[in-house]
């Protein structure tokens, strides 16, 4: 069967692909039909924080499916009822709302910091973003995603957005002169936008400027969250109190969930037939979500995380040692790395090409910036495997300019 063109022929082509049919994941690795394995460092994005086929989740997907799939929100749902209980008592006091996806996500807290606004009374409006934020695609939350190709050929609905250069807590100061905004709202590691870690005394400073004005203070840690940064949520970090966290990616286990953890001055704004959704959210990916919320929790998880994380790191900046005309910077926290490379957007493409076909899956972001997204459960036989083929790959691409 040749699926490349049938896919081309019936599916709206809204993503490249890269050249490989997926037929099997395990652990760390993923299989394509010709049974080649690849290293995933990409994690679909940020998904799969415990790797493919995790036993948990997979026993977890057998018990939840023997009872229901769907039942809606009507009746209580235990499975989210304990998800919810857990994501709060590991961030914030509040409550939570559950989407399907993380745009749902920036929609429903659209819609809440609105009602807000609205019940203040106090002229307050519109929301403060970063330039090169992403907050996902849909009209809404396109509107928050400042990367001009990402929003300039789409309508953009009417509500106030203010755009922040990161680091700029002067300017958000200023910008608090001229206009009287709601809120602020912040992805911790900037991801799409190149992977990108705001500092700690930004988030600490802006956090300050909110309490001051009277705004919300609110994170998109729908890449960052979950583990990824080697915290639950990566505002942690910074010791910093949010208002209101986005979640969505990792939350699931693997498959759709998002949602959002409002603080206790927002928890109670949405009424019944303010905002809903028919299938958020669902108990089966509740129940995975459950899973990965016991493996985080699990200390020997976490202990052999943090090690991993450290390991990686190490061998990134002694990599860089060793290559500083190929490796110029190396950016990111945790398992949410950016590697800027100096090389055209075709040669970075090429060296992700050449990663694949030594068996390594990595994303490129920003055009020439190799970003690694790797499974929780990466293990230092995994990172010295990365690292002596890329750089093996890096030297390459640096040959072959000459
Ligand atoms: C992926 C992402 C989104 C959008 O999530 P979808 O599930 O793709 O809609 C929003 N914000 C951030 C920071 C993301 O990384």
């Amino acid at each position: 069967m040749d699926w490349r063109s049938l896919d081309e022929q019936y599916i709206i082509s809204t993503y490249k692909r890269l050249p490989i049919a997926i037929a099997k994941g395990s652990g760390n690795y993923l299989y394509d039909t010709e049974g080649k394995s690849y290293l995933d460092l990409f994690t679909g994005l940020a998904v799969n924080v415990l790797g493919h086929s995790h036993p948990k989740i997979v026993q977890a997907l057998h018990e939840q499916g023997e009872q229901f799939l769907h039942i809606s929100n009507v009746f209580l749902n235990q499975p989210a009822i304990r998800l919810a209980q857990r994501l709060v008592e590991g961030t914030i006091a509040g409550k939570v709302f559950f989407s399907n996806s993380g745009a749902e996500a920036t929609e429903a807290a659209i819609k809440l910091i609105h009602k807000w606004t609205k019940a203040q009374g106090a002229g307050r409006e519109g929301i403060v973003v970063l330039r090169n934020s992403f907050h996902g695609r849909t009209l809404g939350a396109v509107r928050l995603t400042r990367q001009p190709n990402v929003y300039q050929d789409f309508p953009q609905p009417t509500f106030p957005v203010f755009e922040l250069e990161a680091e700029d807590a002067a300017g958000l100061r200023s910008l608090c002169q001229e206009a009287k905004p709601a809120a602020v709202l912040m992805e911790p590691v900037l991801g799409s936008g190149g992977v990108i870690p705001l500092s700690e005394d930004f988030l600490r400073e802006v956090e300050k400027i909110c309490r001051e004005e009277g705004m919300l203070f609110a994170m998109d840690e729908i890449q960052t969250g979950m583990g990824r940064t080697g915290k639950l949520f990566a505002y942690q970090h910074a010791g910093v109190t949010p208002d209101l966290i986005l979640f969505a990616k990792g939350v699931g286990g693997g498959l759709p969930l998002g949602g959002l953890i409002a603080g206790t001055q927002l928890m109670d704004l949405f009424q019944p037939g303010d905002h809903g959704s028919t299938f958020a959210p669902s108990p089966l990916s509740a129940a995975l979500g459950n899973v990965v919320m016991d493996e985080l929790h699990n200390p020997s998880f976490d202990a052999q995380l943090q090690e991993v994380i450290q390991y990686l790191w190490n061998g990134l900046e002694s990599l860089r040692e060793r290559l500083p005309e190929q490796l110029q910077a190396l950016r990111g926290k945790g398992m949410m790395v950016g590697i800027p490379l100096s090389v055209t957007p075709e040669e970075t493409s090429r060296l992700q090409q050449n990663l694949l076909s030594e068996g390594i899956l990595v994303d490129v972001t920003q055009k020439t910036i190799v970003r690694l997204l790797p499974p929780l459960t990466l293990t230092t036989k995994d990172v010295d495997f990365f690292l002596a083929v890329f750089s093996r790959q890096l030297k390459a691409l640096s040959s072959e300019e000459e």
